[in-house]
């Protein structure tokens, strides 16, 4: 069985992960909305990422006999910056993340709860990866210089994500 605090953690945390996808889709939406078809595509594919991550932990509750219950999501921003700006806001969000993942797992560590350390060691590890990619595709907008034909450029690149 699952204990109480780790049940509260893991369904918050699937909070977090409902309302990143939520996030992204807002942004995917508004890049729709101005034509850069490609980080659309690229953001989609985020957003149906962040909810496997959700249904992953979501799964686990029920493996360890426990009770998924869902909290409130904020309504998402319907205003959107620039496309630096946008990748700015994913990897500031990711590094958020990174530190709800980790103090998750602090508590896991504090409860003895070994299987779910290691549940989470998978979550971790895809951190690594998430702020990776959003930091990737900030480098590229520094070197492009935001003007108009390398934009379009890296936004055609981000329409080749394989998943979404
Ligand atoms: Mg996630």
């Amino acid at each position: 069985m699952i204990s109480k605090t780790i049940q509260d953690g893991i369904n918050e945390q699937i909070r977090n992960e409902i309302q990143s996808a939520y996030l992204y889709l807002a942004m995917s939406a508004h890049c729709e909305a101005v034509n850069f078809a490609g980080s659309a595509h690229w953001l989609r594919a985020q957003w149906g990422e962040e909810l496997e991550h959700a249904m992953k932990l979501y799964r686990y509750v029920y493996d360890r006999g426990g009770r998924v219950t869902f909290q409130a999501i904020e309504k998402p921003p319907s205003e959107f910056p620039s496309l630096m700006g946008i990748f700015q806001q994913v990897l500031a969000h990711e590094q958020k993340v990174t530190a709800l993942i980790n103090s998750l797992y602090a508590t896991a560590i504090k409860e003895n709860d070994y299987a779910s350390q290691i549940e989470l060691q998978w979550f971790v590890k895809e951190q690594i990866e998430e702020e990776k990619n959003a930091s990737a595709i900030i480098e590229i907008l520094k070197l492009a210089g935001e003007s108009g034909p390398s934009v379009l450029m890296l936004d055609r690149q981000l329409g080749a994500r394989a998943k979404g």
